[in-house]
């Protein structure tokens, strides 16, 4: 098992390995146990009153390497005991399929589909509906805080290279100290949601009241081509949350953060939906009010304030989908 742990990554999307769910102590402070195929879940010995739990996801979209290498890394530490845990944790590798193949998804993007009815024929969606599950089961015994963070990185170059998405929140506020978490892990640009969705965090945060966040540490670069070196702060804090009873942050006033909201989210209705701007365009660029941003049949979508910003631009989506997001500074 120890052999397993030290590459669970590998070990998970290994296709000579017949997976089979496993549990053992670990060692004298450590339960550790695997339910699902690339699913891990680290739990301290003895009685820890108010500890965490904390979901760390990656890979839910199958070429985003970086946060898989970070947190395969994270498990092979706790399994030798180089990081110690304070805390429950669970650790998810998403879209196996996908990650064997170093794809953004098998059928259908599995960040669209964590919702709790949700129905479909694709290869995605039973991983959906079981990593749910999953998550479900691991928070139902939580009298702590609980927290989600689903580690991504971007498709294209950001102006803020690394940035997060903070779910809707239904009217709860949001937390201060989550920002200084994300500050501290070198994530200062964050991205407000204003409606309900169906990612992976939305769902945690919704539905099982956790802080939860969707992260993007950089851009998209293949196994072993990721300069860790970027990754330091992300890493370090993650290891500081893993292993410390309570955080020490920065104080809120002393962080660099940039808050933005959405401002308009574009759907794609018709075959020849069409960006206005560059391919390479990166994230987070800014245009002026009457700014033509995009078009189709029928219609064209303007950005509509001074200083209005695009986010995930992607014209090749299936129609229905989402093309495109534009967002605009904020106060918290
Ligand atoms: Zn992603």
């Amino acid at each position: 098992m120890l052999l397993t742990l030290q590459n669970f990554l590998s070990h998970s999307v290994d296709e000579s390995i017949k997976w089979q769910s496993f549990s053992a102590q670990l060692n004298a402070d450590v339960y550790v146990e695997s339910p699902l195929e690339g699913v891990l879940i680290f739990r301290p010995t003895g009685n820890l009153p108010q500890q965490k739990h904390i979901v760390l996801s990656s890979g839910i979209h199958g070429n985003e390497t970086a946060p898989m290498e970070i947190c395969n890394q994270l498990i092979a530490d706790i399994a030798s005991g180089k990081l110690k845990i304070s805390h429950a944790l669970m650790f998810i590798f998403g879209n196996l399929p996908a990650i064997k193949q170093q794809t953004r998804f098998i059928e259908e993007n599995l960040n669209r589909l964590f919702a709790p009815n949700i129905e479909g024929d694709s290869l995605e969606v039973p991983r959906a509906k079981a990593l749910m599950q999953q998550v479900s089961a691991f928070f139902k015994d939580a009298t702590g805080e609980r927290y989600h963070y689903d580690l991504h990185t971007a498709i294209r170059a950001s102006k803020n290279e690394k940035f997060a998405v903070y779910p809707h929140l239904h009217g709860k506020a949001h937390s201060k100290t989550e920002l200084q978490f994300m500050s501290d892990c070198g994530v200062n640009t964050i991205l407000l949601s204003q409606s309900a969705t169906t990612t992976f965090s939305y769902y945690s945060s919704r539905y099982h009241d956790a802080h939860a966040f969707t992260v993007e540490l950089g851009k998209v670069k293949a196994f072993g081509q990721n300069n860790m070196n970027d990754f330091v702060q992300a890493d370090k804090m993650l290891r500081h949350l893993i292993a410390d009873r309570e955080l020490t942050l920065s104080a809120y006033e002393d962080c660099p953060l940039e808050i933005y909201k959405v401002n308009q989210v574009i759907n794609k209705h018709h075959a020849d939906f069409k960006l206005h701007f560059s391919e390479d365009t990166a994230n987070f660029t800014d245009y002026c009010a009457g700014t033509l941003l995009a078009s189709e049949s029928g219609a064209k979508y303007y950005a509509q304030q001074d200083g209005e910003a695009i986010v995930f631009p992607n014209e090749n989506v299936a129609i229905g989908q989402r093309a495109l997001l534009t967002v605009v500074p904020c106060e918290l």
